[in-house]
């Protein structure tokens, strides 16, 4: 560490999260993330956090804003990236001395785009690439692409988050066990990255696994209880259940030494030990990405590793261990058949999740559906950002972003929905769930 690093302001923006009804409940975990990376090296590091800015203009969300030496981005939805190449244009404007970088599942899949709009982007994990870019910049070699693989940095090298850069009721909040009790929780990530490759998805970066050892993962939870009495977490990984059984089984060990009630997200592969065993660690509640009432489409998205028999079977399991499932699903999938609404909801019936929330396809940038798309029957993809999101009316009847795209509506296409009929399906299940009080 050198003494001069502290000299140099580094500020981490956190955008609006506009898309959610409630930003502030959940953390934004990679910009503190690498924000502890920077601060490790001795520089001065804080963060901006937009969610509590007056969103009336970007102007207005970035006015109180310091001058900083550098500013970071952490792009991780193609919905937040509109704003933040806004506000990385008006911070540059007001202070033109300073250095902008962004990285980020967005970055990594429109680098050419990204890197319009910044001094430097990060392709791939940040730890290394965001001191590379300070260092170059202080010796007058900046490029424009900084780029480093996951598989140099494996998750377990890097250091857990450290949570003080934000004020503590934006790190615990009681909302995110809501519907169980008053339980101060947080989120955090025991992996990153998904084996899988969903035609659909963006999420699975890097495509392999990478997990906290059981020595950090009860480190965290320690920190975590110790300085925020926190009681819950919200496991964020892709996928919290491990398909290898040894890592699956140390991490929920882990967990359950450390006393504390969680929830996540997972594939329906997980076993009935698995299951057990989450629900001796104190899960209580799992996500599982159902995505679709309609075989044909499971086969188009690539989900062909779960089918009809395995969801049912995760769900027994489930109920059998006392876990609470939330099934996610997507409408607007490409090949849905006319009749997906009544597919749809006679699934919720058969299935009985205790919750479930939709989503409209959104065809992510990078995403094997975006990259060809003609090949899904999609006419037309629309690149303006703002119109990405990918929650469309889970919260409100008149939002008006989402579902960026058209397909080509002639008999010979694969679906022929048109974007009306989409917003029509979704409003349609999603009223159905809202009437059982399935969402939330
Ligand atoms: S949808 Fe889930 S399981 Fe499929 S690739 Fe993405 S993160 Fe992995």
């Amino acid at each position: 560490m050198k003494s001069e690093n502290s000299n140099i302001k580094v500020t981490f923006i956190i955008p609006s999260w506009h898309y959610w009804n409630d930003p502030i409940k959940h953390q934004p975990y990679w910009e503190m993330h690498y924000a502890t990376h920077v601060k490790s090296a001795g520089y001065k590091v804080s963060i901006e956090d937009l969610r509590v800015s007056d969103k009336s203009s970007f102007e207005n969300m970035t006015n109180e804003i310091e001058e900083s030496d550098f500013y970071f981005y952490w792009i991780f939805k193609t919905g937040d990236a509109f704003e933040i190449y806004s506000i990385a244009k008006i911070l540059k404007k007001r202070f033109p001395k300073s250095i902008h970088a962004a990285g980020g599942t967005h970055v990594d899949k429109e680098p050419y785009d990204s890197a319009n709009n910044f001094d430097a982007i990060v392709k791939g994990p940040g730890e290394k690439a965001f001191l590379k870019i300070i260092e170059d910049s202080q010796e007058s070699k900046l490029l424009k692409i900084y780029q480093s693989n996951y598989s140099e940095i494996p998750f377990s090298s890097t250091l857990i988050p450290e949570r003080e850069f934000l004020p503590d009721n934006l790190i615990v909040n009681n909302k995110l066990f809501t519907g169980y009790a008053d339980v101060p929780g947080t989120l955090t990530y025991f992996s990153r990255g998904c084996i899988y490759k969903c035609s659909y998805c963006t999420y699975n970066v890097p495509n392999s696994l990478q997990v906290r050892t059981p020595t950090q993962i009860k480190n965290e939870i320690s920190y975590l209880k110790d300085r925020y009495s926190i009681k819950g977490l919200l496991v964020k990984d892709e996928v919290a259940l491990n398909p290898n059984k040894k890592i699956c089984s140390e991490t929920l060990n882990a967990i359950q030494d450390s006393d504390v009630i969680w929830r996540g997200q997972t594939t329906t592969l997980a076993t009935y030990d698995q299951l057990k065993h989450a629900a001796d660690s104190n899960c209580l509640e799992l996500a599982i990405g159902v995505e679709t009432a309609d075989e044909f489409v499971m086969k188009i998205i690539d989900k062909t590793w779960q089918d009809r028999e395995q969801i049912f079977r995760f769900g027994e399991n489930a109920r059998k261990v006392g876990i609470k499932i939330k099934v996610c699903l997507i409408l607007g999938l490409p090949g849905e058949p006319l009749d997906i609404v009544k597919k749809t909801i006679k699934l919720l019936e058969e299935l009985q999740p205790n919750f479930a929330s939709v989503s409209g396809f959104l065809p992510s940038p990078g995403s094997p559906i975006a990259n060809d798309p003609k090949k899904f029957g999609i006419k037309k993809i629309d690149k303006n950002w703002q119109k990405y999101s990918h929650l469309l009316f889970r919260f409100a009847d008149d939002e008006d972003v989402g579902l960026p795209f058209e397909y080509d509506t002639s008999s010979s296409s694969i679906n022929n929905f048109s974007r009306e009929k989409i917003v029509e399906n979704i409003i349609e299940v999603q009223n159905w769930l809202k009437e059982r009080g399935m969402v939330y």
